[in-house]
């Protein structure tokens, strides 16, 4: 599935869904970032937020230790 990153507005046949962007007329919109970006932003993948995000976006290093 090929969607075009975020960040690099490049397709990416491996896409990272990060967060999800709330849309004020439409439901939250998923944001996808190819490896690369997600990588050098540092950015959690969405699959990997705690329970009851919000979906914002989060980097790794606010992981707990
Ligand atoms: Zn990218």
């Amino acid at each position: 599935m090929t969607k075009v990153c975020r960040e690099c507005d490049e397709p990416t046949a491996e896409p990272i869904a990060v967060a999800l962007e709330h849309v004020a007329s439409t439901a939250g919109r998923v944001v996808y970032l190819c490896p690369v970006c997600r990588f050098v932003l540092g950015l959690l993948p969405l699959d990997q937020h705690p329970k009851g995000s919000d979906g914002r976006v989060r980097y790794e290093e606010e992981m707990p230790a």
